[in-house]
């Protein structure tokens, strides 16, 4: 009956430090997001009490009717939101809904394709040190070195060499629309299925400012915490029947237990928020305040990964800059700005130093943030970068502490949590 502050006050002390942190930093790293209040409290709730191994009206456990209640209006609206037929809203975490597709399509050993690490893409799509890497033959395709767009002919090349089982579209830091249909023609003459992890864009799918998958893809994947501004978690989704009840069988029994209810309360209301014409807006907002984000970096002397950027997030190259991408992210911590390093394509640096950042507007944009506020961020970014360019990994202690005044104000301007 005690809260928090009472029974825990070390955990209280933490939770407190990080809301705080939340609301005197801005966020640039793109696949974090502010959720509302209501899906704090959502997931916050008395569900993570209960046991409902099983799904809506199919349940292991007594007592699941209000488990069913609030899975099915999660199901529900995922599925009006994509427009698609099945939603399998249990995945604990976007790792473990594109675990449920490989258990439920692949058998260890099988050739799997997907964007290679450095190129962008996730560890889960077959990179060596995770269980895709592993338990899988991994044949990685990556981006032309000069465009920085995903290589089709060198994709359409190794899948006729390997003939894998499934081949994988999506990324953590691919910047640009991709060709859903380009990669479903090459998945046919092979014969392998096309799987799209969507994580990162799901919300601009979501609102209509990247193509669907659905209508190319066999299956997707993806994140309810990025875009789609959700509590962490994940969601398989698809068309086809058949895939469906492996799907399933795949999360449940197959790779999970109990789903988190607690959570899919929270998918059910920030899925519900999705629907609503704002969001709508909120993502024309975070696409276009990347795009202001983007240049901003450019015109102060940085490069970008394939020369700008389609969706909520830039890759930047700082080589043009003399910076690397550690010094940068752990430079722009220290004046209130949170992002994180970020391999380029052929990156000569090792991914502990990195040449690159990473940078997204979506939770930017749901504290309020606009182009002015971008282009601001943008500068304080770049003042940060010169810093750095002039006095090494030290940077300039005085621009630092200019910046986060500056951060503090702005963040103070567009408060979050009241
Ligand atoms: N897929 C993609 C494309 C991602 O970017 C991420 C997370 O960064 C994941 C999957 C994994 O999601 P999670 O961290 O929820 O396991």
């Amino acid at each position: 009956t005690r809260g928090l502050a009472d029974a825990d006050p070390a955990v209280f002390a933490g939770v407190t430090h990080e809301l705080e942190r939340e609301r005197h930093q801005i966020e640039l790293i793109a696949s974090e997001n502010i959720v509302s209040k209501a899906v704090l409290e959502a997931q916050g709730s008395v569900f993570t009490n209960k046991y409902a191994e099983g799904y809506p009206g199919k349940r292991y456990y007594q007592g699941c009717a209000p488990s069913d209640e609030v899975e099915q209006l999660a199901i529900d609206r995922a599925k009006q939101i994509f427009n698609c037929g099945f939603a399998n809203v249990q995945p604990h975490s976007g790792a473990q809904a594109n675990g449920a597709v490989m258990l439920a399509l692949t058998k260890p050993g099988d050739t799997i394709m997907g964007l290679s690490l450095d190129s962008g893409g996730h560890l889960t799509h077959g990179a060596r040190a995770a269980m895709s890497g592993k338990w899988f033959n991994a044949v990685p395709y990556g981006v032309d070195p000069e465009t920085h767009l995903i290589d089709f002919d060198q994709v359409a090349r190794l899948a006729k060499e390997h003939k894998p089982t499934l081949i994988i579209a999506g990324g953590s830091a691919y910047p640009r629309i991709i060709d859903f249909a380009k990669f479903r023609q090459i998945a046919d003459e092979v014969g392998a299925t096309f799987m799209v992890d969507m994580a990162h864009f799901a919300g601009l799918v979501a609102s209509g400012h990247h193509p669907t998958p659905f209508g190319h893809a066999h299956v997707v994947t993806t994140t309810t915490h990025k875009t789609l501004r959700g509590p962490r978690g994940g969601m398989v989704l698809t068309d086809d029947e058949a895939i469906a009840k492996k799907i399933n069988s795949a999360v449940f029994p197959g790779l999970q237990g109990g789903p988190l209810m607690h959570v899919i309360a929270a998918k059910a209301v920030a899925f519900g928020e999705a629907l609503d014409p704002s969001y709508k807006s909120y993502i024309a907002a975070v696409v276009e305040n990347a795009k202001v984000l983007a240049a901003t970096l450019k015109e102060r002397g940085a490069n970008l990964v394939s020369g700008g950027t389609d969706t909520h997030l830039a890759l930047v190259d700082l080589t043009p800059l003399g910076v690397t991408g550690r010094d940068a992210d752990e430079a722009l911590e220290r004046s209130g700005i949170t992002c994180n390093k970020n391999g380029i394509p052929n990156d000569p640096l090792p991914p502990v130093k990195t040449s690159g950042i990473r940078v997204g507007s979506p939770a930017g944009t749901t504290r309020g943030f606009g182009t002015a506020e971008f282009r601001e961020i943008g500068n304080m970014v770049a003042d940060v970068l010169d810093g750095l360019a002039k006095n090494g990994e030290a940077g300039d202690a005085q621009v630092e502490a200019q910046v986060r005044e500056r951060v503090r104000a702005l963040c103070e301007r567009f408060p979050i949590y009241v």
